[in-house]
């Protein structure tokens, strides 16, 4: 059974209660005639059970931007992820550059986040970025290798079923640039590699891995044509609810 292709967006730090309901009711429209597209919408916090109310009857699923690795207790100001899986939501962003370079996470964080997901039933997306400091070949390979086996430490082969990974080039996200997607699914084929050698070739043959960087409707397609990426994880150009719509057709 082939992989089945992903559209997330990423509205990060965006969108009001109404506007986030008007959106999905704009796009629950046009992605009902494209079952065999997962479209995934992450959102703050605080939008989650509007988003996942929104939702409903439809086949778009929620996530969340970020959880923290402890399920309750005294830890002021950080959500769960058994309350975000208790809301209906599905997904969640774990490890996005922005959470890496702003908050600090390091792969330690990152694996006990992805643990704790999968520990309360929501799916990790797994970002892995790549830095531009990173110059040589086999820097920028040791680093890319290195994120996914820190990321997936003790993770189960049963688990490995809800993992999704997304690499984002760090210089390609927000500057309105995406990676060429030659180069792209060279560095997609070697995170499959890893997860092969990690696991086995059955999981990593199932692991659906997206791009995310400048993704926009002018080279989803090229992008999407990709042996080795199985979907686009999108900030800016989703944040228009027709240009997601746009994304879900053409990765269709
Ligand atoms: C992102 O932040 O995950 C992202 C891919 O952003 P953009 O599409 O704006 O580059």
């Amino acid at each position: 059974m082939g992989r089945r292709p992903i559209v997330m967006a990423n509205w990060k730090m965006n969108k009001l209660p109404d506007e986030a309901r008007a959106y999905i009711k704009d796009v629950a429209a046009v992605v009902q005639a494209y079952p065999d597209v997962e479209p995934i919408l992450a959102g703050q916090d605080v939008l989650l059970q509007t988003m996942v109310d929104a939702a409903e009857g439809t086949h778009i699923e929620i996530g969340a931007e970020n959880v923290y690795w402890k399920e309750e207790g005294a830890y002021t100001g950080e959500t769960s992820p058994k309350v975000v899986a208790s809301l209906g939501v599905q997904y969640v962003i774990i490890g996005h550059s922005e959470r890496r370079h702003y908050f600090r996470e390091t792969d330690e964080m990152v694996n006990l986040k992805a643990l704790a997901a999968l520990k309360n039933h929501l799916s990790p997306i797994i970002a892995l970025d790549e830095s531009i400091q990173v110059v040589s070949p086999n820097a920028h390979m040791h680093w890319i290798v290195n994120q996914v086996i820190e990321a997936l430490k003790g993770v189960t082969n049963d688990q490995m079923a809800q993992v999704v990974l997304a690499y984002e080039p760090t210089q390609a996200i927000g500057s309105g640039m995406a990676m060429n997607a030659d180069l792209a699914q060279k560095d997609l084929y070697m995170i499959r590699e890893t997860v092969s050698d990690m696991f086995n070739a059955e999981i990593a043959e199932n692991l659906r891995i997206l791009y995310g960087g400048s993704v926009k409707p002018e080279n989803v397609y090229e992008i999407m044509r990709q042996t080795d990426i199985d979907g686009v994880l999108v900030g800016n150009s989703a944040l228009d609810p027709d240009n997601f719509a746009e994304l879900v057709k053409l990765a269709h």
